[in-house]
């Protein structure tokens, strides 16, 4: 489980691969209460090395707290008590200037893709699986567009980090980009499960129920993520055997091992349990 200490993410098992690579791009440190926010979003990047590297050239006018790759591995680029330059121009809740007030998570992710006859291109030219795909409408648009989806263990770490957060520092929300600066940004977008990750960190759930008082998810259930990978074998390793499952997809869990469900809809396979509820 990832912790903060003096200010930085740690791994005390040492299953989460973190690094520290400080970036010049920042303005001093947060004052007393603060930060007090999270903003959530996509670098439209190639790779998180790649995007980890322009966040720490002076050129880039811009930086963020951390850099999440798609395999869960973490770059951290300032601590924490340290601000960044992630939000720019906007403004959330009658604050302007989020920097001042606000941790900045970058996921590595494409974005917005670009659609071609023989399938989805992410801005830089490079094919997107269409398992890889999510066909969803922005909240701020009218048209529905194609968007890379993010790895299970990139929406495990990120809420990982934002437990983490909510501990070290007085958390009171988490916030995409989109939402402090709609007239120009879209992410992290709609492949991002944003209202279950605030629900988790901020509402919380059962996590200190024993294992055995776990609710029984055998039979009836929804998916409660925006998207839910459904895959061959239990584990995030295994191939997937189908495009994700979209939010309110009702299925039945016909077991489960651990923290996976083997469900079945028209399609089987098997489902992160945290993303299932029963109905
Ligand atoms: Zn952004």
């Amino acid at each position: 489980m990832i912790a903060i200490e003096d200010h930085k993410l740690v791994d005390p098992e040492g299953k989460i691969k973190i690094s520290f690579e400080e970036t010049p791009n920042i303005s001093g440190p947060f004052p007393n209460g603060l930060p007090d926010t999270v903003v959530i979003h996509y670098t439209a990047g190639s790779s998180a090395k790649s995007s980890a590297g322009w966040l720490r050239n002076p050129q880039a006018n811009a930086s963020a707290h951390l850099v999440v790759g798609k395999a869960g591995e973490v770059i951290q680029l300032a601590p924490f008590n340290i601000k960044t330059w992630h939000a720019g121009r906007s403004s959330w809740k009658g604050r302007v200037g989020l920097n001042q007030y606000s941790i900045g998570i970058e996921i590595d992710n494409a974005g917005v893709l670009v659609q071609s006859p023989d399938g989805y291109y992410t801005h830089f030219s490079k094919k997107v699986e269409p398992q890889n795909v999510v066909i969803a409408k922005h909240k701020l648009d009218s048209t529905e567009k194609g968007w890379e989806a993010y790895t299970q263990q990139q929406i495990e770490v990120v809420e990982q980090i934002c437990l983490a957060l909510k501990q070290a520092y007085p958390i009171a929300e988490i916030v995409g980009h989109d939402d402090i600066a709609p007239s120009r940004k879209r992410d992290p977008g709609p492949a991002f499960p944003m209202l279950s990750l605030q629900n988790r960190v901020m509402i919380g759930r059962n996590e200190d129920l024993p294992d055995e008082e776990e609710p029984n998810l055998l039979g009836d259930a929804v998916v409660v993520a925006e998207n839910l990978n459904i895959r061959s074998n239990p584990g995030t390793e295994a191939s997937k055997v189908s495009g994700p499952l979209t939010k309110g997809t009702k299925v039945k869990v016909e077991k489960t091992v651990g923290e996976w469900s083997y469900v079945k809809i028209d399609i089987e396979g098997w489902v992160s349990n945290q993303w299932l509820r029963n109905v």
